[in-house]
C-alpha cells in the first residue's frame, strides 16, 4: 500500500531521497510543498524533476485529515470535526482575536485521565495522535478559513504530555520556516500536571509555553476531581513549575471555577498561597457546562469577586472570555462526534 508522505519527518524524507539516489535537499522542497504550500498533488511541484515526481507518486500518496463538519459560534470561533485515516474523529477550534488567530488542537483521540468535569473524559481513550495528525489540524483550518494561524494551544482533546514525542514532532513541523512558520513562543502546551512530562519539557530545548490545569487549590478535592492528581502530588508539581518559570517562561495556571466546588474566596486565597514564589499567570476560566455533566458555572458576580480578589496579588490575572460555548467548543466541551446533537 502506498505510504502517506505527510507522516514522514523532514529527516526521514531526506533518507527517502538518498535511497532514491537524489540529493537530500530535495526533501526540503518536498516538505515545503506539503507543509507550507499545502499541496497533495505531485504534478504542481515544478521545482522537483519529473523523474523524481514519478518515483514519488508510484510509492507514496499525500493525504491529510478530512473536514467532516464546521460549526460557527456567535463569537466567530469555529469548531471543526475532523476525520482521521482510521475513521476516528477529533475536534479542533479556531479562535480569532484582533491580532492573534489561534487554533486549539487535540493531541489524543479521547483522553485516559478521567477528570470528572471534562466532556472529553466521557468518551474514554482511543489512541494517541501522530505528529502529522496534530500539525494537520492547523494546516486544514488555515486553508479552510484562508487565515494565517499565528498561535497554537495544545489544549483540545487529550493530554499532550502523555503523547509528547508526537507533540514534539508536530511542533517541529509547525515552527519550521519551510513548514507553517509559527514561532514556538506562540505555542502553549496545557497539562493536567504530569510531573514526569514537565520534567521532560524542562530538559528539552523547546521554547513553548507551559500551562498547568491546577483548578483546585485543595489537594483532596483535586484528587477527587482529577484522579491523576493522586500520583502527581501538588508539592512536587509546584516545585517543578517554579523551576520551569525560572529556567524557561512564566507558567500559566488554569483555574476553572465550578459552582459550589471551588468558587469561594478561601479557595482563591489558598491558590495564591500555593503560587507564592512562582512567576505565574493565573487564567480564570468560568466552567463551561456540558449536558452530560452535573456541574454548573457560578453566577457572574461570584466569578467577578474571585477575579477581583486575585487581582490584588502580584501575578498576571486573566479572566477567560469563554469562546464558542454555544457550539460546545469551549474548554472541556470537546467530545469528537460522540454527543453531537
Ligand atoms: N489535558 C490537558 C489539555 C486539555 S483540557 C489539560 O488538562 O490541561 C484544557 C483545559 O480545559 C484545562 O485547563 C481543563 O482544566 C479545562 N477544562 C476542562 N473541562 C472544562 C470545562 N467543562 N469548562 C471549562 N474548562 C474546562
Amino acid at each position: 500500500m502506498a505510504k502517506n508522505l505527510k507522516s514522514y519527518s523532514l529527516t526521514s524524507m531526506k533518507n527517502i531521497m538518498v535511497d532514491f539516489g537524489f540529493e537530500p535537499y530535495r526533501a526540503d522542497q518536498l516538505f515545503q510543498w506539503i507543509w507550507q504550500k499545502s499541496t497533495e498533488d505531485f504534478s504542481v511541484m515544478t521545482n522537483i524533476s519529473k523523474e523524481l515526481r514519478k518515483l514519488l507518486s508510484e510509492k507514496f500518496i499525500i493525504s491529510g485529515l478530512k473536514k467532516e463538519k464546521e460549526t460557527c459560534a456567535r463569537d466567530d470561533s469555529k469548531k471543526f470535526l475532523l476525520t482521521l485515516e482510521d475513521d476516528n474523529h477529533i475536534e479542533a477550534v479556531f479562535i480569532p482575536e484582533a491580532k492573534r488567530k489561534t487554533v486549539c488542537v487535540s493531541t489524543q483521540v479521547g483522553c485516559p485521565l478521567g477528570c470528572t468535569f471534562c466532556a472529553t473524559s466521557l468518551i474514554g481513550f482511543e489512541r494517541n495522535l501522530k505528529a502529522y495528525e496534530i500539525a494537520d489540524q492547523i494546516l486544514l483550518i488555515q486553508d479552510n478559513l484562508k487565515n494565517k494561524i499565528t498561535n497554537v494551544v495544545f489544549m483540545g482533546m487529550g493530554e499532550p504530555l502523555l503523547n509528547i514525542r508526537e507533540v514534539e514532532g508536530a511542533i517541529e513541523i509547525l515552527c519550521s520556516p519551510i513548514g507553517l512558520g509559527i514561532s514556538q513562543r506562540h505555542m502553549t502546551i496545557s497539562t493536567v500536571g504530569l510531573i514526569e512530562g514537565i520534567e521532560h519539557l524542562l530538559h528539552t530545548p523547546l521554547k513553548v509555553k507551559l500551562a498547568v490545569s491546577l483548578n483546585f487549590s485543595d489537594e483532596e478535592l483535586r484528587k477527587e476531581m482529577m484522579p491523576v492528581a493522586k500520583k502527581n502530588p501538588l508539592r512536587e508539581l509546584l516545585k517543578l513549575a517554579r523551576e520551569y518559570s525560572l529556567k524557561k517562561n512564566m507558567v500559566t495556571f488554569e483555574y476553572v471555577i465550578i459552582e459550589n466546588v471551588n468558587d469561594r474566596i478561601v479557595d482563591a486565597q489558598r491558590l495564591l498561597k500555593l503560587l507564592k514564589g512562582i512567576r505565574a499567570k493565573i487564567n480564570v476560566i468560568p466552567y463551561n457546562p456540558h449536558p452530560l455533566l452535573p456541574y454548573r458555572q457560578p453566577a457572574r458576580e461570584k466569578i467577578e469577586k474571585i477575579y477581583q480578589y486575585l487581582l490584588t496579588s502580584h501575578h498576571t490575572i486573566t479572566l477567560r472570555k469563554s469562546r464558542g460555548q454555544d457550539i460546545l467548543a469551549g474548554c472541556g466541551q470537546l467530545a469528537g462526534n460522540k454527543f453531537l446533537t
